[in-house]
């Protein structure tokens, strides 16, 4: 059944809804701890906390959508999926739609998102205009780049809400085509894959053709493909778009055909319907146990809920205990990775962590402008986003894995999550913060600038009412 189109709602309703929040923040003891209260997640570490959960369902709306302007202010805990069907109609989307539906624009921002336009897009947070922030100490202000509040505007991407929280966002858009064409290209290491995502990355082209969107799939070291999308207005080679929302399976499908066309709709989402892979794990990918799954119900948040049902009870960590299997250690993470050790990068993970597949997403910073084919960035010593230090001008891989490995006799939980911190550290990478993280404080304040974050920290969330991101990120509050 296609999605009803979610109709903007308006200022006044959004203040209102703000309004609620103030009052239910106000009733609460001035320092008693808070987080927020959403019905869905993206996270993927248990928390700890008895914090007063804030009820956010009322800022769950596009606001306003300028399609002249080509912006909108969008509530910060809407998902991509409302937000996307919000936008399609005005042929328009965000720049950067991460492919899980659930993900909010709040969420993307203050936790980072990634997709296949980020080679030439950046993250979600570089297409913000300004953010309407609603800080650790209850004041609401409203941060732009430059002005008052642009030190809590660039060091709140990667913050996860742990100097406020966003009520509403104003975001560029980009125009829309009917359709994606798909190009799956073959490589057969580790080395020639590095190599032609430079080359993509430099050029935006690819064999002539334009690209507009770039990611890869590493089944084995001698089975990678690049997956290259063109926006175009017509489905060509074959007689209708493909769907990958019901029997047919899209990551398979990079290896069984050279070329493909999604509608744009259906290609923005095309990982979510089996959470890339990870939805074999719940045999999803039987045909006999796929065709009685209700279709409706191949989605990520549904997955994600069973993940979290399990984390909670431990049913099949119990069963495996008993039949005598080794426990086994939970490894989702997706990294950063310099373009020049991505190679290096795999070929150590192949080796050592027993995970395939895994996903590449090339990415880069957004430039500052763009004339023709050249691009131009800020500074290259200066990180714009200092809780994420990435360069401008230099290309990154994005690489994610999610799945567990057994602990083996004599190692513990949690020892694979940290020999893949040391190594992403050895390359100048970076880890994302939405897992597991291991890092002792000093390391992590190294890697994700506290010394930018404590002063901002301590403007906007004086009391400490909020938890800091180690306390976040690393203590799991
Ligand atoms: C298996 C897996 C794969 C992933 N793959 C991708 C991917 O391919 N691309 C991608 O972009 N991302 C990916 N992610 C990461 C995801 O984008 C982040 O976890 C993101 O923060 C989730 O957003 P959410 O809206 O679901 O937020 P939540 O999971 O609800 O919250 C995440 C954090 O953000 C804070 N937060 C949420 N909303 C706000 C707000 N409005 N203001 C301030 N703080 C807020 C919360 O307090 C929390 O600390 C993946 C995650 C998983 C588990």
């Amino acid at each position: 059944m296609p999605q009803a189109v979610p109709r903007p709602v308006g200022d006044e309703r959004h203040r209102a809804a703000t309004a609620r929040l103030l009052d239910d923040l106000a009733a609460l003891p001035p320092d008693a701890p808070v987080r927020l209260g959403k019905r869905t997640s993206n996270l993927f570490r248990q928390r700890a906390t008895d914090a007063a959960r804030l009820d956010v369902s009322d800022l769950t709306h596009v606001v306003d959508l300028d399609p002249v302007s080509r912006t909108a202010r969008v509530q910060g805990m809407t998902t991509y999926e409302n937000l996307v069907a919000a936008t399609l109609p005005h042929g328009l989307m965000p720049l950067v739609v991460p492919q899980l539906r659930t993900i909010t624009l709040g969420g993307a921002v203050t936790g980072l998102g990634i997709e296949a336009s980020s080679f030439r897009s950046g993250l979600p947070h570089e297409s913000v205009l300004e953010a309407e922030i609603l800080t650790g100490d209850g004041e609401v202000v409203v941060a732009r780049p430059d002005g008052d509040h642009a030190d809590l505007f660039h060091t709140f991407p990667n913050s996860y809400g742990s100097l406020g929280y966003a009520l509403s966002l104003t975001i560029e858009l980009e125009r829309v085509h009917p359709y994606v064409a798909l190009q799956h290209v073959r490589f057969g290491s580790l080395t020639d894959v590095q190599v032609a995502i430079g080359e993509v990355m430099r050029t935006r082209a690819w064999d002539g053709e334009t690209v507009d969107f770039l990611d890869g799939v590493v089944f084995s070291r001698d089975e990678i493909y690049l997956t290259l999308g063109r926006w175009t207005d017509s489905v060509v080679g074959q007689p209708d778009p493909s769907d990958y929302t019901g029997q047919q399976i899209f990551y398979r499908s990079l290896q069984q055909r050279d070329h493909d066309a999604l509608t744009v709709h259906d290609y923005l989402w095309r990982w979510d319907t089996d959470w890339f892979w990870c939805s074999r794990a719940f045999g999803a990918q039987q045909p006999v146990v796929r065709r009685l799954w209700p279709r409706s119900k191949l989605r990520s948040d549904v997955y994600w809920k069973i993940v979290a049902f399990e984390n909670r009870h431990h049913v099949i960590a119990r069963l495996d205990a008993r039949r005598g299997r080794l426990p086994r250690e939970r490894v989702v993470q997706d990294v950063e990775i310099p373009l020049s050790r991505t190679a290096e990068f795999l070929d150590w993970f192949l080796r050592e962590v027993p995970i395939e597949p895994v996903w590449l997403c090339p990415i880069q910073l957004r430039p500052t402008s763009t004339a023709g084919d050249h691009q131009t960035y800020g500074d290259a010593g200066d990180a714009p986003w200092p809780l994420y230090p990435m360069a401008p001008g230099q290309p990154y891989v994005n690489v994610g894995f999610w799945s567990t490995v057994a602990i083996e006799p004599g190692h513990e939980d949690g020892d694979m999550n940290r020999a893949i911190e040391d190594e992403v550290g050895r390359l100048g990478g970076h880890k994302s913060l939405y897992s597991d993280a291991f890092y002792d404080e000093p390391t992590f304040d190294r890697l994700y600038g506290g010394s930018e974050y404590r002063p901002v920290k301590k403007r906007y969330d004086a009391g400490g009412r909020l938890p800091t991101l180690y306390d976040k990120a690393v203590r799991r509050r």
